[in-house]
């Protein structure tokens, strides 16, 4: 419910809004946006009206903070949408859920959902449509990994890179049990691990990085990085 809410609300705004260039965007809600060097991806400061995009990220990653942003102002503004939110949520869960809406949210903006379901049924979900819906839409990977795992349950994306090897951001979907820290190194005999060391794809059983419970794992490697698509077994 909530998710179907915000989906509605992310595809208004890109339709009063159309083409959503980062200015254009931040427009849409009156604000400006200014890239500077903050601790966090990005910062809202609602008393000026000023959305902050950390220095230093490639411009894809940039418009996806600016959309999260947005996305924050959105859902603070829609009572109806808050008021459910604080029934079923609270405390960390109320604030770990915020988050997730407000990814939800800016990956329809910028990824809409229909495009995503028209690849789905073409190619079935597995870990290279992270990367190369990220390069046909020219949108960044976290978008294309949240809008991916918003079109199925029990699933989990993960995209790992860097040296050691870490897990930079994952996004699961309703009823998937479990997640990776952020920044969570990836052991060197992990699945994910061999699959950018030989660049041979993996399909099989892995358990998360630093998990014990084995999951069924896709795994993709393309340009230094690992992506990776986690399912439930079936029972
Ligand atoms: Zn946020």
């Amino acid at each position: 419910m909530l998710r179907a809410k915000v989906r509605e609300l992310a595809r208004d705004y890109r339709k009063a809004n159309a083409p959503l260039t980062p200015e254009r965007l931040a427009k849409g809600i009156g604000a400006s946006f200014e890239i500077a060097p903050i601790p966090t991806d990005g910062m809202f400061d609602f008393d000026r009206g000023r959305i902050l995009i950390a220095e230093g990220q490639s411009l894809k990653r940039q418009r996806f903070t600016l959309a999260h942003e947005v996305m924050h102002y959105l859902i603070r503004h829609d009572e109806n949408l808050l008021s459910d939110m604080h029934e079923e949520y609270a405390g960390d869960e109320f604030e770990e859920t915020l988050e997730a809406l407000c990814n939800l949210g800016a990956a329809e903006m910028l990824l809409p959902s229909e495009n995503v379901k028209a690849t789905l049924a073409k190619k079935g979900l597995r870990a290279k449509l992270i990367p190369d819906l990220a390069e046909t839409h020219q949108v960044s990977e976290e978008v294309a990994a949240i809008a991916l795992t918003d079109q199925a349950a029990h699933v989990l994306a993960v995209i790992a890179g860097g040296r050691p090897l870490k897990v930079l951001f994952s996004s699961r979907s309703e009823f998937f049990p479990a997640r990776p820290a952020k920044n969570a190194e990836v052991p060197k005999d992990h699945a994910l691990a061999l699959t950018l060391a030989t660049g041979l794809p993996f399909q099989g059983e892995a358990p998360l990085p630093k998990h014990q419970r084995p999951f069924l794992l896709d795994a993709y490697a393309k340009g230094g990085r690992v992506y990776g698509i986690y399912r439930t077994k079936p029972n």
